[in-house]
């Protein structure tokens, strides 16, 4: 069975559809999906989806994105959500240098997200893009407050990172990008202990080939566990064992 590790499913892309998505799960052999929130509109549709659906699970966070938008009433809300049932982690969170949001408001925010996680004794999953030197000062820094487990989902830095990450022992998640052509994921997928894989499907984005351009979603989650497999020389029904292990244990989840 698998699991996906990080979904957008109440994204406007796929919100209409998503009990039909969710009714395909038995026939691809999906157990659950974790859906993340990356603001305060969408940590609450998080919450709410996880009520509605026994095999959905939510995180609640703001990613860097959203940085400008949020005030420190969302971050009381937040820790209120972040109490809530099957709310099992805090995130998307981190940083992202690709965009020309203020670097030092996104580390502010960031780091306070991390000390609201450690409150809460819940691990946190990370966003990370073009900010590797400052994410390992950031982590560095705060490493008192990183307890619970911590997370990169979509990963898309180096074997070298992971060697410099690996004094806090994190989790990896990856996705469609390491079926795409041009990608260096494989060495940076052996590099990780196989007990800190993950797969995702990040979907509406990052559509696994053959079906780039379509709309992602969790039914195509076989084939990022494919394609992981053809590095670890597992089959994509081994992966999906792996990973749901490894979910599970980092999500806390006694399934
Ligand atoms: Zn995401």
């Amino acid at each position: 069975m698998y699991i996906d590790s990080h979904t957008h499913l109440s994204d406007d892309l796929l919100i209409g559809d998503i009990d039909k998505i969710i009714s395909d799960f038995s026939e691809s052999g999906i157990e659950m999906v974790f859906e993340i929130g990356s603001d305060m509109a969408s940590s609450r549709s998080a919450a709410k989806l996880a009520s509605q659906y026994d095999c959905i699970y939510a995180v609640v966070g703001c990613h860097p994105i959203a940085t400008d938008d949020v005030t420190e009433a969302d971050m009381l809300e937040l820790e209120q959500l972040a109490k809530g049932d099957k709310i099992v982690a805090l995130g998307e969170i981190g940083l992202d240098y690709h965009y020309d949001i203020d670097h030092n408001r996104q580390k502010a925010l960031f780091v306070k997200q991390i000390i609201l996680a450690d409150k809460l004794s819940l691990p946190i999953v990370v966003h990370l893009r073009d900010a590797y030197q400052d994410m390992e000062q950031i982590l560095t820094e705060n490493k008192q407050y990183i307890n619970n487990g911590i997370l990169f989902h979509c990963y898309s830095g180096s074997a070298e990172m992971v060697d410099r990450f690996a004094f806090l022992d994190p989790y990896y998640a990856f996705g469609g990008a390491i079926t795409f052509k041009k990608n260096n994921r494989e060495l940076a997928i052996k590099a990780v202990p196989q007990d800190r894989l993950l797969i995702e499907t990040d979907c509406p984005y990052m559509t696994p080939v053959p079906f780039r351009g379509k709309v992602n979603n969790p039914n195509y989650i076989y084939l990022v566990a494919e394609k992981m497999g053809e590095g670890l020389r597992m089959s994509g029904e081994e992966v999906g064992v792996l990973t749901n292990i490894n979910t599970k244990r980092f999500y806390r989840i006694n399934k």
